[in-house]
């Protein structure tokens, strides 16, 4: 088992990738905060996790809410007693061109994906530098690195999520915390399921390999960036996407 009585806490882990990473994580032997602002939803996938034989958390949290989440990690910390593995999973988009985007749809974007990033990795930071290990793992995007059409604010908080996952593995490397954040390119979960048909056979023709890919395949690069097997590698981005980018 390669997370054998790791704690991890996972945002947005009730469904889709998250809920994927959590249940690939639990089979590995880690304990599982499954951390939504869909109590209902992450008690299923959290009853599920028991039912694998770990122990799981089902955390009602809002990402963009900083005292929340502090009060959360305090919880998981009375509960479960330390955060090793944080997953920044927890996303939003709101689609519109840049000349028809409304404030609003700015705000509520880099609100969850970016500054909900930040306030869980403030949160457990003071923790995991008092414990002197830790594993950060941010789920950014390829549209972070490569800009979309319609995705003005979405790409610029995953392009922010890689910058702040760079300055992180900076500032926590001598305490023994990495941080990594993986890019997803097209996943089959509900969030690319309401992309028009138009949109996806486009996006099919940029992909080498020709097909979406699974939320296993994004959990299993997230498995080895939360084991020990990745233990000198910080501060990087992983893509999982079929070939679509290549540096
Ligand atoms: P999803 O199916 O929409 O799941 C996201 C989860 O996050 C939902 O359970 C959602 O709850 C929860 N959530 C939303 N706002 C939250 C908040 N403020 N606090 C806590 N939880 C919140 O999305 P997904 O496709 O699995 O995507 C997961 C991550 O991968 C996101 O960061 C996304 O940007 C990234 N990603 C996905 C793809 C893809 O192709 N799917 C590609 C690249 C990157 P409710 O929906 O119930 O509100």
């Amino acid at each position: 088992m390669r997370l054998k009585d790791k704690v991890a806490l996972i945002t947005g882990g009730a469904r889709g990738i998250g809920r994927s990473i959590a249940m690939v994580f639990a089979r590995e032997g880690a304990d599982i905060v499954v951390a939504d602002v869909n109590l209902e939803l992450a008690s299923k996938t959290a009853a599920e996790i028991e039912g694998l034989g770990r122990k799981a958390l089902a955390l009602e949290l809002d990402v963009t809410d900083f005292a929340k989440v502090e009060d959360g990690v305090n919880k998981i910390l009375d509960k479960l007693g330390k955060v090793d593995i944080l997953v920044n999973n927890a996303g939003i988009t709101k689609d519109n061109l840049l000349l028809r985007m409304s404030q609003a749809e700015w705000d509520a974007v880099i609100n969850v994906n970016l500054k909900g990033t930040f306030n869980c990795i403030k949160a457990v930071s003071r923790p995991m530098v008092k414990q002197r290990s830790g594993r950060i793992i941010s789920i950014a995007s390829i549209i972070g690195l490569m800009g979309n059409w319609g995705q003005a604010n979405y790409a610029a908080s995953k392009a922010g999520i890689i910058a702040l996952t760079k300055t992180v593995a900076k500032e926590l490397a001598s305490r023994n915390i990495n941080a990594n954040s993986v890019a997803p390119g097209f996943i089959q979960t509900d969030m690319t399921a309401k992309l028009p048909e138009e949109v996806k056979r486009k996006m099919m023709e940029a992909i080498p390999m020709a097909k979406l890919g699974t939320p296993e395949d994004v959990a299993n690069v997230c498995l080895f960036l939360a084991s020990d097997e990745s233990s000198y590698v910080t501060g990087q981005t992983i893509t999982v996407d079929g070939g679509m980018v290549m540096a």
